[in-house]
């Protein structure tokens, strides 16, 4: 068998480790392990990173506590709005969806408008529109319900500011990231990137983040490396971050940690640009920096053990 790998995140907005209990980091473990068993298993049948990345972020979406899909935060009106993208690395053809409010999962739909609607992007109502002519799964604001994020909005509703995932301003004021993403090699020697988000709690306006963006918040390229991002959304589209990090590669030759490193742990820094991201290249090297105190991840190469990891 020719030789796989693949990577997922839930987002480098950690709840901090004094505040997380066994049975939390239980269930989180327990929501990354089912969503990388859900992409490992299409790669070991020589299955495509695209299926592979698709089917991880499905199970991510599915999975309450990451904030995409179902547990999505919500928006300043008290909607869900979900911004996701997909990207091949053999075609470099690309899928992104941005403010849909009833769509079960955005990254299928992500996937279907890269395949079916002859464009790239598209938005809120009429994308919504697209995914009922495709037969996508629609689902009621009930399905996208959950108490804790209800009660993250509660605190900041009335008031200007937007919240990144798991916020915890009381106890540390520290920002935190949700979003969930996927990127994988697959037995043919073909990278893919997804990335999938409910954004930040009471945004507004039809805030979009850099998630849907190509290059931004998602980037795959056979020549180069597959990213997903997680982070501060308005710093990751100005840094352009998952197409910096493939250029620094294919221009200037570095290596694919070279490249992550300097691109999160230096540039964004002095940004004061916070998140992390996910990356894996086309010899099966995988990347999981953040400058935050933890992100969910979860990795594998074919033939070893999954490694599942909250802080550092
Ligand atoms: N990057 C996402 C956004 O800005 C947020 C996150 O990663 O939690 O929408």
């Amino acid at each position: 068998m020719k030789k796989y790998a693949i990577a997922i995140h839930g987002g480098a907005g950690t709840i901090l480790r004094h505040l997380m209990t066994a049975e939390k980091e239980m269930q989180y473990h327990q929501g990354l392990l089912d969503a990388i068993t859900a992409g490992e298993l299409i790669l070991n049948k020589g299955g495509s990173s695209l299926d592979a990345v698709e089917a991880a972020v499905i199970s991510l979406e599915n999975f309450s506590l990451f904030n995409a899909g179902k547990g999505s935060v919500f928006t300043h009106k008290g909607m869900h709005e979900m911004d996701a993208s997909i990207m091949d690395g053999l075609t470099l053809e690309a899928g992104a969806v941005s403010c849909v409010s009833h769509v079960k999962n955005p990254i299928h739909l992500a996937r279907i408008i890269k395949e079916k609607s002859g464009h790239v992007f598209l938005s809120g109502l009429d994308a919504e529109d697209f995914a009922y002519q495709m037969g996508i799964e629609l689902a009621g604001d009930e399905y996208f319900y959950t108490q804790e994020r209800f009660d993250q909005w509660q605190e900041v509703k009335d008031s200007d500011t937007y919240q990144l995932d798991h916020s915890d301003k009381k106890e540390t004021g520290e920002k935190k990231f949700g979003t969930v993403g996927c990127v994988a090699l697959d037995q043919h020697g073909n990278l893919a990137a997804a990335t999938s988000t409910g954004g930040m709690t009471n945004k507004r306006f039809g805030r979009v983040g850099d998630s849907p963006m190509i290059g931004a918040g998602t980037y795959a390229n056979n020549k180069t490396c597959a990213i997903s991002c997680t982070g501060h959304g308005e710093f990751f589209i100005r840094a352009v971050v998952a197409y910096d990090i493939s250029c620094l590669i294919e221009y200037k030759g570095l290596s694919l940690k070279e490249a992550c490193d300097f691109v999160v742990k230096d540039k964004l820094v002095k940004m004061g640009a916070e998140g992390g991201l996910i990356a894996i290249d086309a010899y099966g090297n995988i990347e999981l920096p953040f400058n935050t105190p933890g992100m969910y991840r979860a990795w594998k190469n074919s033939g070893e053990e999954t490694k599942l990891r909250i802080y550092e």
